[in-house]
């Protein structure tokens, strides 16, 4: 059994994918084919918005939308201390500060309740000035967007969705990609939505912002590759990921389906033994993570090793909150964010791709269920 079994998903898509693969090898427009082009026109159809960029990564994305905005020195940007690294790291890379926030101990997504706490203080200390906040949608749940978005609107700041683990997912029978002011998703092979490299996407519903983030992509361009506007990045997707994807695009909804169904068999399976993930209200999952929390550090790691020996792989994401790492050590201002600790010693994630079989998945429960 894989944690991702990439293989088993090629597998299926094989004939259209080397067929689409086969195309940009005949036309050689390697960066911003037409493939981008098409690509773009079917995320934006995909979850309703009117405006789609593709870039090189998830990463890019995020520095992109925030470059766009003018977010530098002097500058706060408020994120969840529980995500991945990349969140946090484009904000200081931009010279601004991250400010770290607390999670909701049952669905991990950021609190709104620790958010606003936050932003009161970084007001109150004079130093910073409140710019953007970055919700991020963990493990393919939707963040709090009706909270998030009221206090964005209270606060006159820039709402950014880091959508990298969870497009496809939904909201009040909304798709995510118009929750905020734009969205960024990842293409990372890891991701929902995987390509064969590394990729990335922006959506808003604003014509202004995305003919910013077009510019940005190509080094700042203007009307002509040569007309240099303002500081910009090599952002750009190359032709051969959007080719993936777009293969990828045509069972995606299948594999969505897929996941959902795995789950529930957990959720039914595993309830009595462990703490399964609770459900942001009114909401789909695009289960990039299924992650089961146990009584302490201790249980996690013997379930882990018994899990390992059972043949069902496990990852823990993340072992550390952001606010504890060296990297971000010094940019924070020492509050504690006690959910994010604790969630960090006790979480584990179970196996949850499309290509599961019943079987696998049958024995991660008895594996989960004579351990945990
Ligand atoms: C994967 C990920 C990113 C970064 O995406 P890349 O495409 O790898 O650059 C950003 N934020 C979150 C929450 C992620 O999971």
């Amino acid at each position: 059994m894989r944690f991702l079994d990439l293989p088993a998903q090629q597998a299926r898509i094989a004939d259209d994918l080397r067929r689409r693969i086969n195309v940009v090898l005949e036309h050689c427009q390697f960066i911003l084919g037409p493939e981008v082009a098409e690509l773009e026109r079917q995320l934006a159809a995909f979850c309703g918005a009117a405006q789609c960029v593709a870039v090189s990564s998830g990463t890019d994305a995020l520095q992109i939308a925030l470059m766009a905005e003018g977010v530098g020195r002097g500058d706060a940007v408020f994120l969840p201390a529980f995500t991945y690294t990349a969140t946090a790291e484009v904000p200081l890379l931009l010279g601004a500060t991250p400010v770290f926030c607390d999670v909701d101990p049952r669905t991990f997504q950021i609190s709104p309740a620790s958010l606003a706490d936050r932003i009161a203080t970084v007001r109150a200390g004079g130093r910073l000035r409140p710019r953007a906040i970055i919700g991020v949608d963990l493990f393919g749940q939707p963040a709090d967007w009706p909270r998030l978005r009221e206090i964005a609107a209270r606060e006159g700041m820039f709402l950014l969705d880091d959508c990298a683990q969870s497009f496809g997912a939904s909201l009040q029978r909304e798709r995510l990609g118009r929750a905020a002011d734009a969205t960024a998703i990842s293409f990372f092979p890891s991701k929902p939505l995987g390509a064969y490299g590394d990729g990335g996407a922006l959506l808003t519903e604003d014509a202004a912002r995305a003919d910013l983030y077009r510019s940005l992509r190509s080094h700042g361009e203007g009307t002509t590759r040569y007309d240099v506007l303002r500081t910009g990045m090599n952002g750009r997707l190359d032709t051969l990921q959007a080719a993936v994807l777009l293969s990828k695009l045509t069972v995606f909804e299948e594999e969505l389906a897929a996941r959902d169904r795995i789950a529930r068999s957990y959720d039914a399976a595993l309830r009595d033994v462990v703490q399964v993930p609770a459900r942001v209200p009114d909401s789909t999952s695009a289960w990039a993570i299924y992650a089961i929390l146990l009584r302490n550090g201790e249980t996690r790691s013997r379930l882990q090793e018994a899990l390992q020996a059972a043949g069902v792989p496990t990852a823990i994401y993340y072992p550390r909150p952001l606010h504890h790492q060296p990297a971000y050590r010094d940019a924070h201002d020492g509050a504690a964010l006690p959910v994010a600790e604790d969630l960090a010693t006790r979480i584990l994630a179970l196996p949850i791709h499309p290509d599961l079989s019943d079987a696998d998945i049958a024995l991660v429960c008895a594996a989960v269920r004579a351990n945990a």
